[in-house]
């Protein structure tokens, strides 16, 4: 069911199967601290939504890795396309995958820059009459905070050790960070592909936020991120997670990936979004 794997002859039977939904994982290239990889977001996209389509069929596209990452150029690995470049290749790709048949089209997004541009390209598409739809979703949708909430109200984390969960109690009760490259990151990442997750290199850089961006987020200023690099110089927010490891990895990933598969299940499901579609087309 991966776009690329398929053949023009199969294009049908996968329409059929994915009763039209189509996800298209999104993230993007940039500095991640020192120990994680340049393409972390959009690694982590594209497994949550490989692993959850083997629990409910959908088609794969290929991953759009460039996502929106304005402001760090002075990294090392940052790919930086302008905002309108990245505006008109969703949209060309969402009608090409539109034009072979997917109606139902799933953005789902790794990285939480891309946050403005995905609600600026979904609201784009009404702009238009579509024969198709698009919805946008975050993977990272279950973390450090939804499992320590879980685990305090007694549910069973068979994966996890008695010192993980100290670990990740931790983190919770005691306020620590873990934004970017963080606890969630880089547990995440040593399921994904522990060898791209260096250890040795965690202190090079410090995760703790300088503050200098405080007094404007008081007033609300917080709502853009155009100050984020004066707060977190390193592209790192968190402190370190030493301790972060596959086990806890791979209980978050196993909820974000369930809850995506249920998330495409319901949009299989569902023919009211592009009822909805043709009404509002009609409206024109
Ligand atoms: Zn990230």
């Amino acid at each position: 069911m991966r776009w690329e794997w398929l053949h023009q002859e199969d294009f049908d039977k996968a329409i059929e199967i994915s009763k039209g939904v189509c996800v298209m994982p999104m993230g993007c290239c940039e500095m991640h601290g020192e120990h994680l990889p340049v393409g972390q977001d959009y690694l982590t996209a594209e497994y949550v939504a490989r692993e959850a389509s083997k629990l409910e069929p959908v088609c794969l596209f290929p991953t759009f890795r460039f996502g929106d990452v304005q402001g760090l150029r002075m990294w090392k690995g940052s790919v930086i396309l302008s905002v309108e470049l990245e505006q008109a290749l969703l949209t060309e790709l969402c009608s090409e995958i539109a034009r072979n048949g997917f109606k139902k089209i799933i953005l789902l997004n790794g990285h939480g820059g891309n946050i403005p541009l995905l609600g600026n390209f979904v609201r784009s598409t009404m702009k238009e009459k579509k024969d198709y739809v698009v919805v946008a979703r975050n993977e990272y949708c279950w973390g450090v905070s939804e499992l320590v909430q879980e685990l305090d109200a007694g549910a069973d984390f068979p994966l996890l050790t008695k010192e993980d969960k100290e670990y990740v109690r931790d983190f919770v009760y005691n306020k620590k960070t873990w934004g970017h490259a963080g606890i969630e990151e880089t547990s995440v990442m040593c399921k994904i592909a522990p060898e791209l997750v260096n250890f040795d290199r965690m202190h090079v850089r410090d995760g703790l936020s300088r503050h200098k961006s405080d007094y404007l987020a008081e007033v609300g200023f917080g709502l853009t991120t155009r100050f984020w690099l004066k707060d977190y110089p390193d592209s790192y927010a968190g402190h370190h997670p030493e301790k972060a490891n596959a086990r806890i990895g791979e209980t978050i990933l196993r909820r974000r990936i369930e809850t995506q598969a249920e998330a495409c299940r319901r949009l299989k499901q569902d023919d009211r979004v592009l009822e909805w579609n043709d009404e509002y087309n009609k409206m024109w």
